[in-house]
């Protein structure tokens, strides 16, 4: 009984930032094309930005935030974020994880699968101004189709437009298709969700013929990576006359290594001090200092070979979206724009997997996703330059996310505001070192054998 039900209405107004402000003398990496300003402004007024240009401007009255030596970018979309987006118990006011995402410059999160009530509630929280976090979107809970207690059993296309008016109604414009068995049930899926104007965004589920079918059904993405590496122009070129993306998961890699291990093996990840200040530290601690150390090759016939197939994709015209699944927040979404990188793309086409391609995909990208005239003020200002090394992109000075500047490292309120950031629960004397958070988050890192979200 789907169609019964009463509406209850609430209206409040988005948030939005006064005054203006001109981010003057930076390198700008628009991506609107390959384009790069190597010294110009940005101006921007509210929560939209009014001028791109290699010309020093600061209109009157606005705040002149000075970039020399410093490079902005679009803020990074991450198109398959899981930020703790599961209730358990009390839901926090400052939610560290979209602290976190914010000091690492991502702006914009997709999460495919979260608990509906929180996720969404949340997402409005942050719109409204009540919370502060990225651009929060989600499926909700995982259409699932095997056994379970929240089992969604789809035999028809009835079936199939009853649960996506549900997914609509509360508030997603996307499912996340899951373990749909059958081909007819997941094409079921796909025309209730064009009827109804929802994306699928299908579990890929580490199962080649599965995913090639979820390619020419017309699905908008296939969700983590296709788990046979190399691809051949037989896959490439299939892929290439379909407009579905692929948003691979270097993270945690199907059929081998998952690659965030490559970066606790390679770097001493208890020493940032940018994810200690907004990430339990137990957490950092158990999968840090006790790392897994395997033989390079491992990687290199691992993600790395995976990540030689998102090259070709792309240079066959796939597009491909940046997604950091929540293993680790904020850094991880740099970690999966460095293992892009690692596959042989150029350092310009990581960074547009990690802003405009997951623009595109979420249908967003007349908003958001690069630096242009009319578009929304996502933006971050990094010290370092990410074209000359792709690592620098974690050297994040100021995020601005719908027209509000934070300084990343403390992300405390600047620019035409000056309001400073409360203490997480972690800071407080007392508080035990965040182990409740610590048993949550944990949960995330499984084998790469299991099924993952
Ligand atoms: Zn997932």
């Amino acid at each position: 009984m789907d169609t019964a039900g009463l509406k209850i209405n609430l209206t409040l107004p988005a948030d939005k930032p006064n005054g203006v402000i001109a981010f003057t003398n930076a390198r700008i990496i628009t991506m609107e094309g390959d384009q790069v300003i190597e010294r110009g402004t940005v101006v921007v007024e509210g929560n939209v930005i009014k001028s791109v240009s290699a010309d020093f401007v600061i209109p009157k009255g606005a705040k002149e935030i000075d970039c020399t030596g410093k490079t902005i970018m679009p803020g990074i979309v991450d198109a398959h974020a899981h930020s703790g987006n599961f209730r358990y118990g009390l839901s926090p006011q400052k939610q560290w994880q979209y602290y976190a995402n914010l000091a690492y410059g991502v702006t914009t999160m997709h999460d495919p699968s979260a608990n509906t009530e929180m996720v969404f509630a949340n997402s409005e929280l942050i719109k409204s101004g009540n919370m502060v976090g990225p651009r929060l979107f989600s499926t909700g809970t995982i259409l699932y189709g095997a056994d379970g207690d929240f089992k969604a059993v789809i035999n028809s296309l009835e079936d199939a437009k009853s649960a996506l008016r549900r997914t609509k109604a509360f508030g997603a414009f996307s499912v996340k298709s899951y373990n749909q068995p059958r081909r007819d049930q997941r094409q079921q899926v796909i025309q209730a969700a064009r009827e109804l104007g929802i994306q699928v965004v299908p579990e890929g589920g580490s199962t080649f013929y599965h995913n090639l079918t979820q390619v020419v059904d017309g699905h908008t993405t296939v969700e983590h990576n296709i788990p046979v590496a190399p691809l051949y122009k037989d896959v490439t070129t299939l892929w290439a006359v379909t407009k579905t993306h692929n948003t691979p998961t270097l993270i945690v890699n199907y059929g081998s290594v998952n690659g965030e291990y490559y970066w606790y093996q390679n770097t001493n990840v208890w020493e940032k001090e940018r994810l200690l200040a907004f990430t339990p530290r137990a957490i950092i601690d158990s999968r840090s200092r006790h790392r897994t150390m395997i033989p390079d090759e491992e990687y290199q016939n691992g993600h790395i070979l995976t990540s030689k197939s998102l090259k070709k994709l792309t240079d066959a015209g796939v597009k491909i979206n940046l997604g950091a699944h929540g293993q680790i927040q904020g850094i991880g979404a740099h970690w999966e724009l460095w293992m892009l990188q690692q596959g042989g793309m150029t350092n310009l086409e990581a960074l547009r997997c990690a802003t405009l391609n997951g623009a595109v995909s979420l249908g967003m990208d007349e908003q958001i996703g690069s630096l242009k005239v009319g578009k929304l003020a996502d933006l971050i200002i990094l010290d370092k330059n990410p074209l000359e090394d792709i690592r620098n992109s974690e050297f994040v000075k100021y995020t601005m996310v719908n027209g509000r500047l934070y300084d990343s490292a403390t992300m405390n309120e600047v620019g035409n505001y000056d309001r400073k950031r409360t203490k997480f629960y972690f800071e407080m004397p007392g508080s035990g070192n965040g182990y409740p958070y610590f048993r949550e988050t944990n949960s995330f890192m499984r084998p790469t054998c299991c099924q993952m979200d």
